[in-house]
């Protein structure tokens, strides 16, 4: 292959992969506020589905598998703007696993269009895979959701709902890895 075929199949392979679009557009330098759509390429932490024994991580090692935009959600909290994230209006088949740890959290069968922005589900894929603690950020109590097993937070659930649990789980999809069924 000569050195200018080989220059325009490269080039061809970046306009495939939309790599030449993402080098020449970063929300950072337009300064727009980050999308928080980066997704880990990093394999799951761990390949079973059992929410114990806990995952448990240095700041310094989280930093390392994260994004940041993960890493802000995740470990320190953070909520990303509404209609920015992952999966907010996603309706395919699949399973939501947290983005930290791989354990699944939440099912395409129990998510609902909340009107939010953020993806919305009405109950968890088990019980154990989550837990909640009472969230005092803002000038009311609300109650926080993270994963069972990293306790990475996932976002907040609302009374609000819809039938039969009338619950309204508010995630990040920062925080969540789509896994589409059958996949
Ligand atoms: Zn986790």
């Amino acid at each position: 292959m000569t050195h200018q075929k080989r220059r325009q199949t490269l080039k061809n392979i970046a306009l495939a992969t939309g790599a030449l679009a993402v080098s020449r557009f970063s929300p950072a330098l337009a300064g727009l506020p980050s999308p928080h759509q980066e997704q880990t390429s990093m394999p799951p932490l761990r390949e079973d589905n059992n929410p114990t024994p806990p995952v448990t991580l240095s700041e310094a090692e989280w930093k390392a598998r994260l994004t940041p935009g993960q890493f802000d959600v995740l470990r320190n909290h953070g909520t990303e703007p509404a209609f920015t994230g992952p999966n907010w209006n996603t309706k395919a088949e699949g399973t939501y696993h947290c983005a930290g740890c791989g354990l699944s959290v939440f099912s395409s069968q129990t998510k609902y269009e909340s009107g939010t922005g953020w993806p919305s589900f009405y109950d968890p894929i088990d019980k154990s895979h989550i837990g909640t603690s009472t969230d005092w950020k803002l000038f009311y109590p609300r109650t926080e959701v993270h994963c069972a097993r990293c306790r990475g937070h996932l976002g907040h659930v609302f009374k609000d709902g819809p039938k039969p649990t009338g619950l309204r789980y508010c995630l990040n999809g920062t925080a969540l890895t789509f896994i589409p069924a059958g996949s």
